[in-house]
């Protein structure tokens, strides 16, 4: 009998097989698709590296380095080109630049906001006066739209706040918690009132770390999940199988898959929430219920691979993100060869559009027009593309709406009650890779 079954073979799941058999276990991996990764994805077309899902992950978080160190890769990973770090955003159908100085939707310079055609004068005064305001009682848990309104005002919350979260959680900032999406800031505002004013003090004391903000992998994410895979031959064992439900027996655990069952002393529930919450309703009714509240949102990322002579002086910065306000199919476009070398060969560009969660069901031909013409009307890239990929994912994005950070304290605390059963992933404190990696090491 296997000493841990560990459910899920995206990175939360592999992670978590590695410091199992680091730790001297021989982990049983079930996975229900024959591709390990979940929503970690590379695909090679036409010389491009193209990212089906995450493209990098947050220097700032170190269990994702740690764990590329562990495997020998550090060489491997490659920095943003922050030298070349432009974002726009689409306003009134424009592309304007992001003022220098934003940190998230802080400012911390004064003259590239004063001088930005992204804010009113109104927005502008708000920002400014938001230094002089004072230390701030505990007033309870609030959506990020009205802490960011409560500071800047609504326009910060509709150009600044919405289109930065919705690359990472493609939610609503009016359903998810300051408490769990804007922690740091959340403590900031406390302590000092004024954003701004915390955000400079937090830098004088701990100066912002060298090197470029994101990383990734020379030979896109997929590097690091088939490493993961290929390192630990012969350590651990992969079902290609759906976990239908966990019970108890009186030495540890059935997990019953499609035509088979399993024992185990341990099993770590590495899946999203709402697949977590369907194998335990068997194992524990309350614990399904509270993991079924963590609601998910799908995405699709839509990838147009062109000739660079067709983008020459239109594909400019980083991208350009669309906030929801300016009703666009597109939430953010990343022109992926100023982004990151080694991912495009000469002659070649690609422009990787992210949709949200009202795209998942548009079919792939009226998706690809719909992308290419707001493409077209706001960058002017009108040609017809080389290549064209469409990944679609549905409910991978957790939503951590109001109350998040108590639910997943009932969730805890319910799990710990059965001992021998972990649950890691992305639905709990952090959506990221660097999060799912932290959190899967806890499990060991
Ligand atoms: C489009 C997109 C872009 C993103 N961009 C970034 C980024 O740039 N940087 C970043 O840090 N993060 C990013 N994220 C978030 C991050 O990639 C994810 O949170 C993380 O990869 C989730 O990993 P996971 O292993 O927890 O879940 P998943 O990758 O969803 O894997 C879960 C696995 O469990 C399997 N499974 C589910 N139910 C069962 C069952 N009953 N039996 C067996 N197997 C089951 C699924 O098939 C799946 O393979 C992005 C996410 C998406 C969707």
């Amino acid at each position: 009998m296997p000493s841990h079954v560990v459910i899920g073979g995206g990175i939360t799941g592999l992670a978590a097989c590695w410091y199992l058999a680091k730790a001297g276990h021989r982990p049983v991996l079930i996975e229900k698709e024959k591709r390990l990764g979940g929503v970690i994805r590379t695909d090679e077309i036409e010389g491009c590296l193209v990212e089906g899902g995450p493209d990098s992950f947050l220097a700032a978080k170190p269990a994702a380095m740690e764990l590329i160190r562990e495997l020998g890769l550090e060489g491997d990973v490659i920095g943003s080109n922050d030298h070349q770090r432009v974002t726009f955003i689409v306003k009134n159908g424009k592309l304007v630049p992001m003022p220098d100085g934003l940190m998230m939707m802080v400012p911390t310079k004064l003259w590239p906001v004063a001088t930005s055609p992204l804010f009113s004068l109104g927005t502008k005064i708000k920002m400014a006066l938001d230094y002089f305001t004072g230390p701030m009682a505990d007033i309870g848990e609030r959506s990020v739209s009205d802490m960011v309104r409560a500071h800047y005002g609504q326009e910060a919350v509709d150009y600044l706040a919405e289109p930065l979260l919705a690359g990472v959680y493609g939610g609503d900032p009016a359903e998810l918690s300051a408490d769990a999406v804007l922690d740091r800031f959340v403590e900031i505002e406390k302590k000092h009132g004024s954003l701004t004013k915390g955000m400079l003090a937090a830098r004088a004391k701990a100066p912002a770390q060298s090197g470029p903000l994101f990383r990734t992998m020379k030979g896109g994410m997929e590097q690091l999940t088939a490493a993961l895979v290929g390192q630990m031959a012969g350590k651990f064992d992969r079902y290609r199988d759906e976990v239908r439900a966990v019970r108890k027996t009186n030495f540890g655990y059935e997990i019953e898959l499609g035509n088979q069952r399993l024992l185990a002393d341990n099993v770590v529930v590495a899946c999203p929430a709402h697949a977590a919450s369907a194998v335990l309703r068997t194992l524990d009714g309350e614990l399904a219920d509270r993991l079924g509240e963590i609601r998910y949102n799908s995405s699709v990322t839509v990838a147009l691979g062109f000739d660079q002579r067709d983008v020459e002086g239109k594909a400019r910065g980083f991208g350009f993100l669309v906030p929801k306000v300016e009703r666009r199919r597109m939430a953010a476009c990343t022109f992926v060869k100023t982004k990151f070398d080694h991912r495009v060969p000469p002659g070649k560009a690609v422009a990787r559009c992210f949709c949200g969660h009202a795209a998942f069901d548009i079919p792939d031909n009226q998706l690809i027009g719909e992308v290419r013409q707001e493409l077209q009307q706001l960058t002017g890239i009108e040609a017809t593309p080389i290549f064209t990929k469409i990944s679609r994912w549905p409910k991978a994005m957790a939503q951590y709406t109001i109350g998040h950070k108590a639910r997943v304290v009932k969730i805890r605390a319910l799990a710990a009650q059965h001992e021998g059963l972990f649950l890691a992933g992305n639905a709990y404190d952090g959506i990221g890779i660097p999060d799912c990696i932290r959190n899967a090491k806890a499990v060991s």
